[in-house]
């Protein structure tokens, strides 16, 4: 089935390593109820102990429940892990090669190219992660590392399948991540330029302009304007920010505005 076309606008919540079962189903509750915004697609990924609890608060809600990562093997002597079929009903989307899993986990692009195969054949949709490192932003590398990135993951892989489940780009420099310091709009703008450039070149056609790219990196609702008021730039993946509720919903509210203005909220 061909997905529709048009770029939606996400706003993706990652918990990280915060919440308990116990606490993660109010933070939910609250957030949907603030972030109900008309063209606004909203994403909640809590640690995997809080998946059900959330998927539980957001009963009626039109909210996506993600996981933060997923194994590449779909049973077996992993210890620790998660794969795919477990997500079942507890979760459709998931985060893929995050720079927390790439830096601490050491996760590759062959890796993440590995998890998303899996993710699309469980029927979950990805939020592949990219960005650079301070270094190679300074040494203006930083278009050249994304390329590389995407290719390491993507490239062998049917445009057609991938752009069908949905996938989303977030574009995340490692330097903005929980650092306080956000790119500028522009540089999110070239970059995702640049991301669906480096799409077309594995042969993604059309696809690249359906592909949503989102930005991450200390996106707060002080901010989040600079990055939606790029054309190419479909929402934002967010961090601290998004355990806040009055965050959340400065945020949301933004991306309404973005909504209506691209003829998304009908
Ligand atoms: C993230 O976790 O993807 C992220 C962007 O974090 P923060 O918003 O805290 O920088």
């Amino acid at each position: 089935m061909m997905r529709d076309m048009t770029r939606p606008i996400v706003i993706a919540a990652n918990w990280k390593m915060n919440t308990t079962p116990a606490d993660a189903a109010g933070l939910a509750r609250t957030i949907a109820s603030r972030t109900r915004e008309p063209g606004v697609t909203r994403v909640i990924c809590p640690p995997y102990v809080s998946l059900a609890a959330v998927r539980d608060a957001l009963a009626g809600e039109d909210v996506g429940v993600g996981a933060q990562n997923v194994h590449h093997e779909l049973a077996g002597a992993y210890t620790g892990e998660i794969s795919v079929p477990m997500l079942a009903g507890l979760a459709t989307w998931v985060i893929l090669g995050h720079s927390e899993r790439r830096a601490y986990f050491g996760e590759t692009d062959e890796l993440v190219g590995k998890k998303l195969d899996r993710a699309i054949a469980g029927g979950l949709r990805p939020i592949v992660c990219v960005g650079e490192v301070l270094a190679d932003r300074e040494a203006g590398r930083q278009e050249h590392v994304v390329d590389a990135q995407l290719k390491g993951a993507l490239e062998g892989r049917d445009p057609a399948v991938l752009v069908a489940a949905g996938i989303v780009i977030a574009y995340e420099p490692v330097w903005a991540i929980g650092t306080g310091k956000n790119a500028f709009g522009a540089d999110a703008a070239a970059m995702a330029d640049a991301i669906r450039a480096s799409l077309r070149s594995l042969g993604w056609g059309d696809g690249a302009d359906a592909t949503p790219v989102l930005y991450g990196g200390s996106v707060t609702s002080a901010n989040i304007g600079e990055f939606l008021a790029e054309p190419g730039v479909d929402g934002a993946l967010i961090g601290g920010a998004s355990l806040k509720p009055d965050e959340m919903a400065g945020i949301a509210a933004r991306a309404g505005i973005t909504a209506q203005a691209r003829g998304l909220a009908s």
